[in-house]
């Protein structure tokens, strides 16, 4: 009864209910009007839209069961390790850094939106170099493997990534003053948009939620983000707010000429947990073992994915820009 009763406990966990159950039983209503009340509410919206389009896909008979298996085996992999390894780190370095703030910004609107803007900086700056230096390529590519888009693709991290991200977004936002409470609750709609944005095709045909893509960053674009088309590669980085993809460059917009193809450019098998979630650290490895001298060995950690010591370079940057290049003289 025992296995039973850590099922239930686990899938009460994973459907993010458990407070608004208890909240349930107080039989006070009146707490859903609060803070806490509210966001007990939100916690379950993206677990019951995962099952909906679970669902979905099997009614359209399309739900890639394959990126369904190794997300939830992912999950299942994660679910204690790196959760806790993410809090401590947060906590940590809250502990550590904040008597070096700047200043300390207050619980206002104002307030929360610089927060806001910051936050996304520190969330550019740890995807930006999850794509563009190799060490860290190896804890994100897990999140880049499926080759279809659907909610359970939220859970498709390596074990090390959250950590790895949540210290530099923690580290800029309290350097730059954002206070604890702001930031978790920044942390709390960063988490909750940056799920939904991995709505797939079989729930939100388009991703583009009409006027709103001019604005703020649209499943659309994160589908785009998640592309290894040539035009698409190393594009989005932002999650909410895309001001930062738009003052660095590297914001790019769907086109509907250009069917979106998911996965990564490696050859490799997307239904295979191990090579989902050891892959690049394999390929890396071997990389380093072929590479002539300390120097090249180290530049393979640091350089982008694509670099080679032999001078054929095969970077993101690199494929991008010829073809952008093919474009041109086609125009
Ligand atoms: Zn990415
Ligand atoms: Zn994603």
């Amino acid at each position: 009864m025992d296995i039973l009763k850590t099922f239930i406990e686990e899938l009460i966990g994973f459907l993010g209910v458990g407070n608004a159950w208890e909240l349930l039983q107080s039989g006070d209503f009146s707490v859903f009007t609060t803070y806490d009340g509210v966001v007990s509410l939100i916690y379950p919206i993206i677990p019951l839209l995962l099952i909906l389009e679970f669902i979905l896909g099997l009614v359209y008979k399309k739900p890639n069961t394959k990126v369904y298996k190794v997300n939830f085996l992912i999950y299942v992999c994660n679910r204690f390790i790196g959760r806790f390894i993410a809090l401590a780190m947060v906590t940590l370095i809250i502990g550590w850094l904040q008597p070096f703030a700047l200043f300390q910004t207050k619980m206002t609107w104002y307030w929360f939106i610089y927060g806001y803007i910051v936050w996304e900086f520190g969330h550019f700056l740890y995807h930006y170099w999850g794509h563009k230096v190799r060490l860290f390529w190896c804890l994100h590519s897990t999140h880049h493997a499926p080759e279809q888009m659907n909610l359970s693709v939220t859970h498709a991290h390596f074990f090390l990534e959250a950590p790895y991200a949540d210290a530099i977004r923690t580290t800029v936002c309290i350097l730059m003053g954002v206070e604890p409470v702001l930031l978790f609750l920044i942390m709390f709609i960063d988490g909750t948009y940056g799920a939904f944005i991995h709505v797939g095709e079989n729930m939100m045909k388009d991703g583009k939620m009409g006027f709103l893509n001019k604005i703020i960053l649209t499943p659309s674009h994160h589908r785009v983000h998640h592309a290894r088309n040539p035009l698409y590669m190393d594009t989005n980085f932002c999650n909410l707010l895309n001001i930062w993809d738009k003052v660095f460059g590297t914001y790019q917009e769907e086109q509907d000429d250009l069917v979106i193809e998911y996965g990564i450019t490696r050859k490799m098998n997307s239904g295979n947990f191990f090579d989902v979630y050891f892959g690049e650290f394999i390929a890396l490895f071997h990389d380093i073992r072929k590479a002539p001298g300390i120097i090249n060995k180290c530049k393979y950690l640091f350089m982008p994915p694509g670099w080679s010591h032999t001078g054929e370079h095969q970077t993101a940057k690199l494929v991008r820009g010829s073809y952008l290049q093919q474009q041109l003289t086609k125009e």
